[in-house]
């Protein structure tokens, strides 16, 4: 017996032009067909013990064949990218890998961070800040003599916390990183299993520098960090392991099938600045004004953030015509988006922007992990 899976693959407009940023995603249909065979139900009546063990049998098969499938999926969907693309789907209540493709060099992971730099301006007793705060973002934060710019020049205005992320505002971030010490926003990420290695036996992944660590620091490195930028890289499991404690308030051991690991801990925050930063990323893919509404599926809800990192690479093929530098494109997030099972991360380097190339994809993901969950 055969159960078709059916995938939808969004494909960003890699094909032509520089007006691509201006262009929504093309779509594409493919299959992936599943075989169930040796996940059918035995029939014949059986007792005790051997019953038992026959169940367990079938789930374990279950699982593996589930796992077989989303990782078909993950390296069928990113095939568009050429090698460009990498994916990361997680469960986000034991930290099991359910489909990996790349995602262990780190890089800067851009506004993915925002909800950890915003909640750790939260926790500052120096700041006193209060999740319903709002802010102002009049299109640049100035600091050190230096402008530090929103990626919405004209700016968004009166914005609550939650609204910030959401719409991916520089400003707020900038403001409140402004308020704060480097090392307090390094120390609060570090909760968040972030500089340290994802889970036994993985890829280390990026470091988190304490001030002192970093050759030639200077005060706006923090304002930098409150972006995930330079110079702070991490790679897509850390992301993963870092989203599975917004998503479920408990930090797991990232682990492969068959890897010793250990019960997820809980992680201390704030419930009521937690609660708002969730409803940032479940506004940032359904909100009218979220920069992830790529990431918006009919079939499972989906809260998460876009990422865009200017890396000064051209990632396309030099030619008389094409002299673009792409940026690197992020999604992070979760489903279902009120009681989370699954973490999924993307990147693709030389990627248009987080909400149109790596949203879209994140998307698919799910649909598909929702499809044999
Ligand atoms: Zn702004």
């Amino acid at each position: 017996m055969k159960a078709k899976v059916l995938v939808c693959a969004v494909l960003a407009a890699m094909a032509s032009s520089g007006l691509m940023a201006c262009e929504a995603p093309e779509v594409k249909t493919f299959e992936v067909v599943r075989d169930t065979a040796a996940v059918q139900e035995e029939t014949a009546p059986r007792d005790g013990e051997e019953e038992v063990l026959q169940a367990k049998t079938q789930a374990q098969n279950k699982v593996k064949a589930d796992r077989r499938i989303l990782q078909q999926v993950t390296e069928a969907v990113l095939e568009q990218f050429e090698g460009r693309g990498e994916a990361v789907l997680m469960d986000a209540r034991t930290g099991a890998l359910l489909a990996q493709v790349g995602g262990e060099e780190p890089h800067g992971v851009g506004s993915t961070f925002k909800p950890i730099s915003t909640l750790a301006a939260l926790a500052s007793p120096e700041l006193g800040l209060k999740p319903d705060a709002q802010m102002n973002c009049k299109g640049y934060t100035k600091f050190g003599g230096r402008h530090f710019h929103c990626w919405k020049r004209d700016g968004h205005g009166e914005v609550g916390l939650d609204d910030a992320l959401a719409q991916s505002c520089n400003s707020v971030s900038f403001e409140l990183a402004s308020h704060a010490h480097y090392d307090d926003i390094v120390t609060f990420a570090r909760r968040f299993g972030l500089g340290e290695a994802p889970g036994p036996g993985l890829a280390p992944g990026g470091k988190l520098l304490s001030q002192k660590d970093i050759p030639k620091f200077v005060e706006g490195y923090k304002l930098l960090l409150s972006v995930g930028q330079h110079p702070f890289e991490q790679n897509l499991l850390q992301m993963a392991r870092a989203y599975g404690v917004l998503a479920r308030g408990h930090l797991v051991q990232v682990h492969r099938p068959g890897d010793d690991w250990d019960k997820p801990t809980p992680v201390e925050l704030d419930p009521e600045a937690l609660a708002m930063v969730r409803k940032g990323l479940v506004d940032a893919v359904a909100g009218p004004k979220g920069t992830a509404h790529w990431a918006a599926s009919k079939r499972v809800s989906v809260a998460g953030k876009t990422g865009t990192v200017w890396t000064g690479q051209n990632y396309r093929k030099p030619s008389a015509d094409n002299d673009q530098i792409y940026d690197d494109a992020w999604f992070a997030g979760y489903a279902p988006a009120d009681e989370p099972e699954v973490v999924v991360v993307v990147r693709v380097k030389g990627g248009v922007s987080g909400g149109k190339t790596a949203a879209p994809v994140a998307r698919e993901l799910l649909e598909a992990w929702h499809e044999v969950r």
